[in-house]
C-alpha cells in the first residue's frame, strides 16, 4: 500500500472557474497562469483543462518547453522574460512570447539578435517598483525595438500591487499611469491580474491574467472564494495511520508544547511539511476527519500531524483527514498559517500522490 498522502485535483471545478473569468471579462482575452507548476496543481494537466485559454504564463522555459512538448500550441508566454542570450536558441526553437522588462534585456537583443520572429510584452512599472520600465523610457525603448530585426507583435502590460483590496486607490493610479504611458501606442494592453479583473473592471483592457482564482481560492481580501461563485480544485487529503489513548498531563509531539487536559484520543496523520503541509500551522488549524471539523495539536512533524480526536471517539485508522480543499476553504487554512493560498498551494510537493479527476 502507498502512503495515504494524494492531492485530488478536480478539474471540472478548474473549468468552471475558468468559466467565472470568461463570464467576468468577456470582453478580454484571457491569459492563463500556470507558473509555478500550475500553483501546485500538475502543470501540463491544468494546462490541458484550459484548453480554452487564449495563452499561458509560465515563469521558466523549462515549463515552457514541458507544455510544448506535451502538444501544446497555444501562445505561451515567458512572464520574466529570458535571462541570458544562450535561451534564444529555445525561446526561438519553442516559438515562446517573452515578456521584456529591463534594458539589460534589450541590449543581449541587439549584440545578438535571436532567429525567428519574437512576440514581446513590454512590462512597464506603473507603481509596483519591482519589474518593469519606467512610463517616461517606454517611447525610447519601443523606438530600440522598431530598429531590431525579428521583433513581431508588441504587447504591453504592467503588473498591480494592491488591486485585492478594493477601497485602495493605488489601484486607480497605476490604471492611469498605465493608460497615460500607453496612450497612442499600437499592441494590445494588460493589467489585470484575478483580483483586479474582478474588483477593478476597468482594468480588464484587452487580456487579463487570472493565476490564484483558477485555482479556486479567494483573490480578495474581503470576498471568500465561495461567494465569488468560486470553485476549490486541489483537496489535500491523507488518512490516520495511528490513534492513542492519552492520559491528562501528555505532552503530544515535537518540544511536548500541547499538553492533554484530560484523557483522550489523539490521531496521526501521515503528512507533515514534507509534504508541503504549513510547519507553522498552531494547534487548532481545522482539519477534517471523516468530514467532520477538528483541529491538530503540537507541532507540526516532515511526515506527521496529530490531531484532537475528543469530539470523534470512533476515529480509527485509515479514516480520511482533510487538510484543505471541499468542506474546508484553503483560505482558511492559510490565514491561520500566518501566509496566503498561493503559498501553500504551491509548496505541495511530488511526495503527495496526485489524482486528477474531470
Ligand atoms: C503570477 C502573475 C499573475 C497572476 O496573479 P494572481 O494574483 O494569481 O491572479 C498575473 N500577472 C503576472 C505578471 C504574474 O506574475
Amino acid at each position: 500500500m502507498t502512503r495515504p498522502a494524494r492531492a485530488r485535483i478536480d478539474l471540472s471545478a478548474l473549468q468552471h472557474n475558468f468559466q467565472r473569468i470568461q463570464q467576468a471579462a468577456s470582453g478580454s482575452r484571457v491569459m492563463a497562469i500556470i507558473k509555478a507548476n500550475g500553483y501546485g496543481h500538475g502543470l501540463v494537466d491544468v494546462g490541458r483543462a484550459l484548453a480554452a485559454a487564449d495563452a499561458f504564463g509560465v515563469v521558466t522555459l523549462d515549463e515552457a518547453i514541458a507544455l510544448r512538448e506535451a502538444g501544446f500550441d497555444s501562445r505561451i508566454v515567458l512572464l520574466e522574460g529570458f535571462f541570458g542570450a544562450d535561451d534564444f536558441p529555445l525561446v526561438s526553437g519553442y516559438g515562446l512570447d517573452v515578456v521584456l522588462h529591463h534594458s539589460s534585456q534589450i541590449d543581449l537583443l541587439e549584440r545578438t539578435p535571436p532567429a525567428g520572429t519574437l512576440d514581446v510584452w513590454l512590462k512597464i512599472d506603473t507603481g509596483m517598483n519591482r519589474l518593469g520600465f519606467a512610463p517616461a523610457d517606454v517611447s525610447s525603448v519601443i523606438g530600440r525595438l522598431a530598429r531590431l530585426d525579428g521583433i513581431g507583435n508588441l504587447r504591453l502590460m504592467s503588473h498591480l500591487a494592491c488591486a485585492d483590496d478594493p477601497e485602495n486607490d493605488y489601484t486607480s493610479l497605476q490604471l492611469n499611469r498605465f493608460m497615460e504611458a500607453t496612450q497612442g501606442l499600437h499592441g494590445e494592453r494588460s493589467l489585470a491580474n484575478s483580483a483586479a479583473l474582478l474588483a477593478w473592471p476597468d482594468t480588464r483592457l484587452d487580456w487579463v491574467r487570472p493565476g490564484i482564482m483558477l485555482y479556486g481560492a479567494s483573490p480578495l481580501l474581503n470576498r471568500t472564494a465561495d461567494e465569488l461563485g468560486l470553485r476549490p480544485v486541489m483537496t489535500l487529503a491523507t488518512r490516520l495511520i495511528a490513534v492513542n489513548r492519552h492520559q491528562a498531563g501528555d505532552a503530544v509531539g515535537y518540544g511536548g508544547d500541547w499538553v492533554c487536559p484530560e484523557a483522550m484520543n489523539v490521531g496521526v496523520a501521515a503528512i507533515g511539511y514534507g509534504d508541503g503541509y504549513p510547519r507553522h500551522a498552531p494547534s487548532g488549524m481545522p482539519v477534517l476527519v471523516n468530514g467532520k471539523r477538528t483541529s491538530i495539536i503540537g507541532r507540526v512533524s516532515m511526515d506527521m500531524i496529530c490531531i484532537d480526536l475528543r469530539s470523534q471517539p470512533d476515529a480509527g485508522i485509515g479514516d480520511e483527514v482533510v487538510l484543505w480543499g471541499e468542506g474546508l476553504p484553503v483560505d482558511d487554512v492559510a490565514a491561520r498559517a500566518g501566509t496566503i493560498a498561493y503559498e501553500i498551494l504551491c509548496s505541495v510537493n511530488n511526495r503527495v500522490h496526485f489524482d486528477y479527476m474531470t
